[in-house]
């Protein structure tokens, strides 16, 4: 009965998910053939789009800040101490499936040696930035000096000509061209960890931190109201992107160069999402993956929409937890985790990325290379945010660590918006597939739990 629901439920998402999406694409290629828009009409165009994205992210703050507090409160520090271990290994083991999966794929179909470097155009330049550079911005991130600043600034950093580069302050040297700081919104680490040392305070504090623990709880359950009217919205907001997107694109050509690199990728990200996942979903939980699959389509389809896993969290929760009805206690402390450090597509595009590079210029990598890039691609994705085209900057620390050029980056700059959609929805589809199996693991201390708690304030 439960299955019927969920594909029921999932034919009643499609119309509203994929009809925005072929209308769309319809319309962008209509406007593009027949109307010549000035800079600013494509902008005006993008707008309804924008607004949407403007929205999920508007309530990704109550959003994480409710649930990891209230997510970790709830448990006690024993349980919640083990269900982030189990998370933490399902992260690493599934990051480094992907990797070598990547690996595997770009070594056996070589998408770098029948041409050069030379045959693409490179985009610009890029500053090095070393492995120790990104560990210790990523370090720097967790423990936010300022909280208020936190929640509205990321990573400081600045754009050096093209493609942007992510360097904290303290890195800035003479060398860079610094031509406008960066901000990607939130420092989701540094909030993640403030929330987790706080839930486990206010979860000691008995009586006296039950007053918190309510208030953290109705703003939750607030803002999952207003995630709901946002939904109402996303069909617009959808077409319009889609549709602004085909309209600005202007090098359509630059696909048919980079026409097998971009099929490794893609068939990597296929495999993961389809075989690998699926696979060990079912060995774990023993319940049809593709139907959890199915119940997270809406945030899939977000995730392409608009390439940014912590922008889709919003859209994760309720997927998550009403489609494949996953216990709160568990989403609320493994999604916005997972959403911030568990990239599997990001890290095999990485891992493809670097060795395409290394291709395209003739560079033998040998095994302790291969083995560096896999480490390195691992650290990237972790490193990387969950925003548009993070992943793509972070590849810097992967080339440099083999010694190859880090400016080659600007080869994959121009087929890197497609690339990162895909990339985000099996990252956020890596996140879903972490809760069910971290909830299918931790039943035994949930429902213990369940027998002794009177009032259970996560799932009231
Ligand atoms: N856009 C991706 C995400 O939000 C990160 C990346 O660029 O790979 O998950």
């Amino acid at each position: 009965r439960d299955n019927r629901w969920r594909f029921g439920h999932f034919l009643q998402l499609n119309p509203r998910l994929l009809s925005p999406r072929l209308s769309g694409i319809s319309l962008g290629v209509v406007v593009r053939e027949y109307a010549s828009l000035s800079h600013l009409h494509k902008q005006y165009f993008g707008f309804p789009g924008e607004i949407l994205m403007r929205m999920l992210k508007l309530v990704i703050l109550p959003l994480i800040i409710s649930s990891m507090i209230t997510g970790v409160a709830a448990l006690d520090s024993e349980v919640s101490g083990k269900i982030g271990l189990r998370a933490v290994i399902y992260y690493f083991s599934t990051t480094i499936i992907a990797v070598i999966l990547g690996i595997i794929l770009v070594m056996t179909i070589k998408p770098g040696v029948s041409q050069t470097a030379e045959h693409i155009d490179r985009a610009g330049t890029t500053p090095n930035v070393t492995t120790v550079d990104t560990l210790l911005d990523l370090l720097r991130n967790m423990f936010p000096e300022n909280l208020v600043q936190a929640c509205f600034q990321q990573v400081r950093g600045f754009l050096n000509e093209s493609p942007p580069c992510f360097v904290s302050w303290q890195n800035i040297t003479k060398d860079y061209k610094i031509i406008g700081t960066y901000s990607d919104g939130i420092n989701v680490l540094g909030l993640i960890v403030f929330c987790v040392a706080f839930g486990l305070v206010i979860g000691k504090m008995g009586e006296k931190g039950r007053i918190l623990l309510e208030f953290f709880d109705a703003l939750n359950e607030a803002t999952m109201r207003l995630v709901q009217i946002i939904m109402c919205y996303m069909p617009v907001g959808i077409l319009f992107l889609i549709a602004a997107k085909i309209i600005e694109v202007e090098d359509w050509e630059i696909f048919k160069k980079m026409g097998l690199y971009m099929v490794t990728v893609l068939s990597g990200l296929a495999i993961h999402a389809t075989i690998c996942l699926p696979l060990i979903f079912f060995v774990i939980v023993r319940k049809n993956p593709y139907t959890f699959t199915l119940g997270m389509a809406q945030a899939l389809v977000t995730a392409l929409m608009i390439s940014s896993s912590s922008a889709t969290l919003p859209v994760t929760f309720r997927c998550a937890e009403e489609n494949n009805r996953i216990d709160k206690r568990i989403t609320r402390f493994v999604l916005p985790v997972g959403a911030t450090i568990n990239m599997d597509g990001t890290a095999l595009y990485e891992a493809v990325a670097a060795i395409f590079i290394a291709q395209l210029n003739d560079y033998a990598l040998d095994v302790g290379q291969i083995v560096t890039i896999s480490i390195t691609a691992t650290v990237a994705s972790i490193g990387a945010a969950g925003v548009p085209n993070a992943g793509l900057v972070t590849m810097v620390i992967v080339l440099t660590a083999v010694g190859l050029p880090a400016s080659d980056v600007t080869l994959i700059v121009a087929v890197d918006w497609l690339l990162d959609r895909f990339r985000t929805m099996i990252n956020v589809l890596g996140d879903a597939y972490g809760a069910g199996i971290v909830q299918k693991l931790s039943k035994r201390e949930l429902e213990r739990m369940d027998l002794t708690s009177d009032v259970d304030v996560a799932n009231p």
